[in-house]
């Protein structure tokens, strides 16, 4: 979907106008981070896309953009988002309980595009909350299974308890047939035997086959950018290799310009982009 098509889905209904969703379910990822199950309280919003955020308003507090985490084609009417708190607006709906009502707008931005990846081999690298906007890419490559090849899941978090979606990376894990997936926390854990070391270590081992695969990486900055130098090291195009930016996002539809990266609205001409685009934004300093 292009951010015209994007344009053109918001700009039929009010995207400046948040609209109520209930919390319906709340689960505890990590110490710091939830699940929330939203279900519209009134006119509910327009299909998603995975990759696409919406704005989530805490009533009195504040509204912050906050990926859609889960799977699109499963969705029916509900919203899935997991929110790290990190400062007043995240942590006031990190708390908020099942019943409160939040607002909502959206969705908006670029999607991860999927399905113009058939055929090929998808290469899925999270970092840490990371994980929260590429899980729909699993959940959708994991539900058309025969329009892929190779799948290959590389989920990092610090420790072993900062995994999100903990049951569901096991039940991946343990899928050996039809999906790959490597788990890796930065420093040695009691009671941890998996991989330790960043994303990049598992990412330098796979072998790929370059012209026919396809990358989604979302996490830190520094993350993408090596991650990103890993998969071009391996011959893969920049055009190939897609990443989620991240900026303070404030309108959420190209109009007030707080997102702005270069030439590019981030909220309007992403999050999702590919790295021939992002490359040599992310490379300029921002003063
Ligand atoms: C397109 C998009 C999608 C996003 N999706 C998600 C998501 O799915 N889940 C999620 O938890 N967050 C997501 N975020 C990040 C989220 O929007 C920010 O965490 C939020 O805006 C912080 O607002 P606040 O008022 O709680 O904290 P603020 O008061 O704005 O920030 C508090 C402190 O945390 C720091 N901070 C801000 N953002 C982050 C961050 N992402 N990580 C670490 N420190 C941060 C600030 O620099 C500041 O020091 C997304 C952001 C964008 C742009």
């Amino acid at each position: 979907m292009t951010s015209a098509d994007v344009g053109l889905a918001t700009a039929s209904g009010e995207p400046m106008l948040p609209v109520p969703y209930r919390i319906a379910d709340r689960v505890v990822e990590t110490r710091d981070s939830v699940t929330l199950v939203l279900t519209p309280a009134g006119r509910p919003l327009l299909p998603f896309l995975a990759g696409q955020f919406m704005m989530l308003v805490a009533p009195g507090i504040g509204e912050i953009a906050i990926s859609v985490s889960g799977d699109p084609a499963a969705a029916d009417g509900r919203l899935v988002h997991t929110i790290r708190a990190v400062g007043a607006v995240s942590t006031a709906l990190h708390d908020a309980g099942p019943g409160t009502v939040l607002g909502v707008r959206g969705p908006f931005g670029t999607s991860w595009d999927i399905d113009s990846a058939a055929g090929r081999d998808l290469v899925i690298v999270a970092g840490g909350v990371g994980l929260a906007p590429l899980r729909p890419v699993v959940l959708g490559a994991l539900a058309a299974r025969g329009r892929y090849g190779r799948v290959v899941v590389i989920a990092g978090a610090r420790t072993p308890a900062e995994f999100l979606f903990r049951g569901e990376l096991d039940a991946w894990a343990v899928r050996n047939n039809d999906l790959e997936t490597e788990l890796t926390i930065d420093q040695p854990a009691v009671g941890w035997d998996g991989t330790v070391g960043f994303v990049t270590e598992p990412l330098t081992r796979l072998s790929l086959d370059p012209q026919h695969t396809t990358a989604f990486l979302c996490g830190p900055e520094p993350m993408m950018r090596f991650c990103a130098r890993v998969l071009l090291g391996k011959g893969m195009p920049a055009r190939d290799i897609r990443v989620s930016l991240e900026r303070n996002m404030q309108c959420g539809i190209g109009l007030c310009g707080h997102c702005q990266l270069g030439p590019i609205l981030v909220c309007r001409d992403g999050p999702v982009v590919d790295w021939e685009l992002a490359e040599p934004l992310l490379s300029v300093r921002e003063l």
